[in-house]
């Protein structure tokens, strides 16, 4: 990490995730000064965060420090602080400790849940944004079991042994599936727990899960779910939860002291006040070069930016949209400091997939669909190939090939400082 040369352009990047990260290593050798920063010494590799929640990997297994990863890059500075508020006019960046004067912003600070202003769900649910979120559901889950051991009250043990899932995309259908062979694991550490009363329940609004994907793919998921023991509600709306029953549209309730929100996501509260008109998930438009319509000195990407493709779609908030921005961004960055023409984004799509648990997944890549057990070894491929670091690549593998071999789910740990033990 570097001196700082006030002779060359300052470039600040916001988000040390999939874009930002991309972004920074992009800048290695170009003739500027980069300062990172991120409210996280770690950069995380948001797709497995349900593994984490459902006591399969570890939280370092999935997290790498920023400091580590970008060590030998002469050209940047990292800063680990929460950026408070954006100064366009002044060209500054406001962090809880500091201000960072810049020539060049890249905002890359992603998204967070959303709750869509619901109260009851903000204070009662889960979100799965960060590592914080996913050893709570952890601890919350594991602490059920331990809970309903001690409850003689049959209704109320029904409850706590009652796990639901709100949101029928990729996040949901992956925790859904975990969590259904994470209560069979259980069923070995608690063998006088009656295990009928266990149920994982999949909520979604739409006729269909994964409805990014063809209805095969979507029927695929489904029919892999339900053969693991998750009950499957579609056209099933969440209207509230105050932690003990969950109000499904007006004359239902379901009972559980477990809801775990993957129903939507929204741009990060950093950035939403630069919205010039309202876009989904509260996501900012970007100029097709990446530069904000307001200031074209600064770039914004990944999953906070809005922007359509040839057909009208906006991009999915998805990791490659926004590494294939970052690379953009670092382009078009040096093409204004070079006063040449920028570039339009395009984005290539390589296909979307998801996994269901043990053996099963669908994925739709290159033209091609592969549902069940081929589809689930591209996704431990894939997903082991992205993942930042030897160390954290090899312990991922083992722990998959250990979880495969012995049926086992090895971080079974209640931290006891999470522990919600008054509760229940
Ligand atoms: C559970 C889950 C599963 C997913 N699965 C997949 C998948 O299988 N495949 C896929 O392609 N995508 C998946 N995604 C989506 C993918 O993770 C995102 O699209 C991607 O992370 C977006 O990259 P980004 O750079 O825009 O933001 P992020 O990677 O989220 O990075 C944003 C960074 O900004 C930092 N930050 C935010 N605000 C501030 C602030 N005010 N101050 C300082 N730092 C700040 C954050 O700490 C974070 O490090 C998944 C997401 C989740 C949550």
């Amino acid at each position: 990490m570097a001196t700082i040369d006030y002779q060359l352009p300052q470039v600040v990047i916001v988000g040390a995730g999939f874009g930002g990260l991309r972004a920074a290593k992009a800048l290695a050798k170009a003739p500027v000064n980069v300062t990172l920063v991120d409210r996280n010494n770690y950069h995380l590799f948001q797709p497995l965060l349900y593994q984490v929640a459902t006591a399969g990997l570890s939280p370092d297994e999935i997290a790498h420090p920023i400091r580590g990863i970008l060590r030998t890059q002469k050209n940047l500075t990292f800063i680990m602080s929460e950026v408070t508020s954006l100064d366009l006019k002044e060209r500054k960046i406001i962090t809880q400790q500091t201000s960072l004067s810049y020539d060049y912003l890249i905002l890359a600070v992603g998204s967070e849940t959303n709750f869509f202003n619901q109260q009851s769900l903000e204070e009662h649910s889960f979100g799965l944004k960060d590592l914080q979120e996913a050893q709570a559901i952890r601890n919350h889950i594991l602490n059920r079991f331990e809970r309903a051991m001690l409850e003689d009250d049959a209704i109320v043990r029904r409850a706590m042994l009652t796990f639901v899932i709100a949101g029928g995309g990729p996040t949901g259908v992956e925790m859904a599936g975990a969590i259904a062979e994470l209560v069979r694991v259980l069923q070995k550490d608690y063998p006088d727990l009656d295990h009928d009363l266990v149920q994982v329940v999949l909520l979604e609004a739409a006729d269909r899960l994964l409805a990014h994907l063809a209805p095969e793919s979507s029927s695929a998921a489904l029919e892999a779910l339900t053969h693991k023991g998750v009950q499957v509600r579609l056209h099933t709306l969440v209207a509230s939860y105050d932690g003990k029953l969950i109000q499904l549209g007006e004359n239902e309730q379901l009972p559980t002291q477990t809801l775990i929100w993957a129903a939507g996501v929204q741009a990060a509260s950093l950035v939403r006040e630069l919205a010039q008109e309202k876009w989904p998930q509260k996501r900012i438009k970007v100029l097709p070069t990446l530069q904000l319509p307001q200031d074209e000195k600064v770039f914004l990407i990944g999953d906070a930016a809005y922007l359509q493709d040839a057909s009208g779609q906006p991009l999915p908030m998805v990791a490659p949209v926004a590494m294939q921005q970052a690379d953009l961004a670092v382009k078009n960055l040096l093409h204004m400091i070079k006063s040449e023409p920028l570039q339009p984004f395009h984005y290539k799509d390589l296909g979307s997939m998801a996994t269901i648990g043990r053996n099963q997944a669908v994925a739709e890549l290159f033209g091609a669909r592969l549902h069940g057990w081929l589809a689930w070894v591209v996704w431990l491929f894939v997903h082991l190939m992205q993942l930042v670091g030897f160390r954290n690549r090899l312990l991922v593998l083992i722990n998959w090939a250990w979880q495969y071999l012995f049926y086992d789910r090895a971080v079974r740990l209640i931290e006891t400082g999470d522990c919600d033990c008054s509760d229940g």
